[in-house]
């Protein structure tokens, strides 16, 4: 048996319920034999064995009280997955779907993201079982507060530093901080996604969107190919999804269907992103109001039907195995160029598969939304220096940061013999850092 198929199973036989964490390890682990080859050292050193074994898990209970006086519990996580590179760092994930396996995929593919944006950060993620949606923002404020009331021993600016993810924006990571603070008696750099008057960096809330479309035109260039346009489907409506459709609309092309979780909309004159704007980051609405404002427009419901609009580029934003292997042959039968995933692991293993034979430039999650983090690393960095850039500054490191990480996938794809194969290259040139890291700190 090789030694990459011997760390599979002990790792399928160690965390047998969750078979998210499963399938990110044998997606990252497929990809790095001829690197494991080439290198025996890392196979002495149990590199594999180690790198897919979280340094530290932590599991607590998040305790609260509801509007109606009702005493509520949840399950709070934190899984710190690798400090090689620099404090542990990754966002906290609050979706009633959440569970340990959830959180360890999310850190596992966090760490090797990281390191691709070249930032001296580590890898974790974490989150809760708790669903924000239809609670009052009082009921959200003391869930935060007893969420922080745990969380807090556990981090700081030089040892883990959270950030937002699915269900926690700006106003959760402003109750955590806050909480964070009253605790503590320290104003420091513990959140990223921070509101701008109080250290939180310009760029941020549209930074994994645009990042991710930076990343896919520069893609779409290398390969002679342009984005002007081009019809553009997003799903999700959320952080992520919004910003990379404003960006998309940035560089010529037209974003013409976008969704929640309860459905999608489709509009062939492009999605006025003011109005899912209006309805999901104020009103807090389903995005089937939208027809109702638009009526051109068309909902349809249930979200994976999505996938069968044509269009060139496609961009998966909501979340985990959202586009599968019919999803994806619908899309390269309409004539897909271009996917990007925006969302972490949004397709399933048959799907990249597709699109991966019919020579679709796909760019995999860790290399395609990594501008979030690149941005909170951004973030951590003016905090330390005490001091704030300009939105075009920020956007411009940005955009630096999403080309050298197409540089660093597609010469690593090249180098391993799989050219133009970037879900190979961001997993080796992530990996091989953080690997190094590793063999230079000793057994630990
Ligand atoms: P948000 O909470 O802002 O938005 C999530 C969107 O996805 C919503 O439209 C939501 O619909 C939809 N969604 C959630 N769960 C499901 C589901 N089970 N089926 C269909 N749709 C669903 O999250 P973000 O935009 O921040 O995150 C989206 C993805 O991007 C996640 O995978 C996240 O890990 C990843 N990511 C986010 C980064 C960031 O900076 N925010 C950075 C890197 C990756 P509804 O409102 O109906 O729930």
């Amino acid at each position: 048996m090789s030694y990459i198929d011997s760390v599979l199973q002990i790792v399928e036989q160690k965390n047998q319920a969750q078979p998210e964490f499963i399938q990110a390890v044998n997606e990252v682990l497929c990809s790095l034999k001829p690197v494991v080859d080439k290198h025996p050292e890392y196979k002495d050193a149990k590199i594999l064995e180690r790198i897919t074994e979280p340094e530290r898990q932590l599991i607590f209970r998040v305790a609260w009280q509801d509007d109606n006086g009702e005493y509520q519990v949840n399950r709070g996580y934190r899984i710190e997955f690798n400090s090689a590179l620099g404090p542990y760092k990754g966002g906290l994930r609050f979706h009633p779907s959440v569970n340990l396996g959830i959180i360890k995929f999310l850190g596992f593919e966090q760490l090797f993201k990281n390191s691709l944006t070249t930032l001296p950060i580590g890898g974790a993620k974490g989150g809760c079982d708790f669903d924000p949606k239809g609670k009052s923002d009082s009921e959200v404020m003391r869930f935060c507060q007893s969420f922080m009331t745990e969380l807090y021993r556990h981090i700081g600016a030089d040892t883990d530093v959270p950030a937002g993810d699915i269900g926690v924006g700006a106003r959760e990571i402003g109750y955590l901080f806050g909480q964070y603070k009253r605790i503590t008696n320290r104003f420091e750099s513990v959140l990223t996604g921070k509101g701008l008057n109080w250290g939180g960096s310009l760029v941020r809330t549209e930074a994994t969107g645009y990042g991710l479309v930076y990343l896919i035109d520069e893609m779409l260039k290398g390969a002679k190919k342009s984005m002007e346009g081009a019809a553009c489907v997003v799903s999700g409506s959320g952080n992520v999804a919004i910003y990379a459709a404003q960006k998309v609309a940035h560089l010529g092309a037209k974003c013409v269907a976008m969704s929640d979780s309860g459905g999608y909309i489709y509009d062939s004159e492009g999605i006025k992103l003011k109005t899912i704007q209006q309805l999901k980051e104020v009103e807090r609405k389903r995005i089937s109001e939208y027809v109702k404002i638009h009526p051109k427009a068309k909902y349809v419901e249930g979200c994976r039907g999505i996938w069968t609009i044509p269009c060139k580029i496609a961009l998966p934003c909501a979340t985990q195995n959202e586009l599968d292997f019919e999803g994806a042959k619908s899309l390269v039968k309409n004539g897909v160029i271009a996917v990007g995933e925006g969302a972490n692991m949004p397709s399933t293993p048959e799907a990249v598969e597709v699109f991966l034979k019919a020579g679709v430039l796909f760019g995999p999650g860790k290399a395609a939304n990594a501008g979030g983090v690149a941005t909170s690393g951004l973030e951590m960095q003016q905090n330390d220096m005490r001091m704030s850039w300009s939105f075009e500054e920020v956007d411009k490191r940005l955009k630096e940061i999403m080309q050298r990480i197409y540089q660093a996938s597609s010469s690593a794809a090249e180098e391993y013999g799989c050219p133009g194969n970037f879900v190979v290259g961001a997993n080796i040139a992530g990996f091989v850092k953080v690997a190094n890291s590793m063999l230079d700190h000793g057994l630990m």
